[in-house]
């Protein structure tokens, strides 16, 4: 049987591709080190694991959840937005539950685009953005994402033509893949902007709490207004190491969040309470072990840099915030070059930048999720292959 033309248009999730290739050398017995995927390495905190197994015990929480989340969910989102961002929200109508903020950005994009019409997407970035988009029959419009702009989109560059048909811009500081931070004059002209042409804008704010350097991430919320015209996805995944519990929040714009929940419950039935009664634990719980991940991340950033500094790469910018790292490829060389070369040679797996847009060109991300033993044992494994920054490396192994 023939598959829709809408899974046709996109090409399968870059991740998995990469992850194969991966599973492929290892089942022959190499030791392949994953630099590639965005995946906290250290456990969920403990407190959060204890509430969920006695929540388990008790059948009350065995049936289908309330649509659009536990009101004491929603409640301790509140309580959380105030305490972190001095935002105030209802909780019954500026908060619903997400599976996670990837289930939420292809639910946000299906409630808005239509066929044909124009969603403004970083480029590069996370990959849903744009196949969600040819998903629902839009058309992305990419917003490049450049090292002169500090990896801000240009707003100013964006075509007249282009935000009249526009009805949503897609964004997320602190980035992945580019790790840049905005601030919230950044913000502010986005909301002009977006309330100036009627563009609804939907903020990812996965990371907002993976921050170093004393560095605090702002909401897009805090701008004045903004919930007239926006909404943010929120996750517990990197916040609190719960990747694969799949939970998240979207909050913001009353119709928009009205919108995204009527569609969700059209094609989900929720989060099981177990996982929701665990993350009211995370968010009304302890906090300590943010810091303490941060500080483990900031050590491997470092040690990132001096290693990469070592094998010639020009002097790197300390990242702000997120577990990335966006790198520039050696010169004359693809990122899909780079990269194949990364795996094939070194056993390291490293996502190119085009599997984040074709602006990606150039560059390669890699993810600090592994201890700093096991990146320092990659960075040697590039020296003794000599995969340098610099014309040795143009000379190429096929
Ligand atoms: C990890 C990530 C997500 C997905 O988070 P989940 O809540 O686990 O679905 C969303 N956006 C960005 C930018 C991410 O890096």
């Amino acid at each position: 049987m023939e598959v829709s033309n809408r899974l046709k248009k996109i090409p399968p999730y870059v991740f998995a591709q990469i992850d194969q290739k991966r599973q492929e050398l290892v089942a022959k017995g190499i030791d392949v080190i994953n630099l590639g995927i965005g995946d906290p390495d250290g456990p969920t905190p403990k407190h959060i694991v204890e509430s969920a197994k006695n929540a388990l015990d008790n059948p009350v929480n065995h049936h289908y959840p309330p649509f659009g989340g536990m009101p004491e969910y929603k409640e301790a989102i509140s309580n959380w937005f105030n305490d972190r961002f001095k935002v105030k929200l209802n909780p019954k109508t500026q908060i619903t539950s997400l599976i996670g903020s990837k289930e939420g950005l292809h639910n946000t994009i299906m409630a808005y685009i239509d066929s044909g019409d124009i969603n403004l997407i970083p480029d590069p970035a996370y990959p849903v953005y744009r196949t969600s988009t040819i998903l629902a029959g839009g058309e992305p419009y990419f917003m490049n994402l450049n090292e002169e702009n500090d990896f801000l989109p240009d707003l100013n560059a964006i075509p007249k033509d282009v935000l009249a048909k526009a009805k949503l811009m897609l964004l997320n500081y602190p980035n992945n893949p580019t790790a840049a931070v905005a601030n919230l004059d950044f913000f502010e002209r986005v909301i002009h902007l977006a309330k100036k042409h009627s563009i609804l804008v939907a903020h990812d704010l996965a990371y907002s709490e993976m921050t170093f350097d004393n560095y605090v991430a702002p909401s897009i919320l805090e701008v004045p207004g903004a919930i007239d015209t926006a909404i943010e996805l929120h996750s517990l995944s990197k916040t609190f190491n719960m990747t694969g519990w799949r939970i998240g929040f979207v909050v913001g714009n009353e119709n928009s969040v009205k919108a995204v929940a009527s569609l969700k419950s059209n094609v989900d039935t929720d989060i099981f309470k177990v996982v929701q009664l665990a993350a009211i634990n995370a968010l009304t719980g302890p906090m300590t072990h943010i810091q303490e991940c941060n500080d483990l991340y900031q050590a491997r950033r470092d040690l990132a840099i001096t290693e990469l500094q070592n094998l010639g790469w020009p002097k790197i910018k300390p990242n702000k915030a997120t577990f990335y790292m966006w790198l520039k490829v050696p010169p004359h060389m693809t990122s899909q070059d780079f990269c194949t070369k990364m795996l094939e040679e070194a056993h390291i797996v490293v996502p190119p930048g085009t599997a984040y847009g074709p602006n990606g060109e150039g560059y390669f991300r890699i993810s600090l999720c592994v201890g700093e033993k096991r990146l320092k044992e990659a960075f040697d494994r590039m020296k003794s292959k000599n995969i340098v920054f610099g014309p040795s490396t143009v000379v190429s192994h096929k």
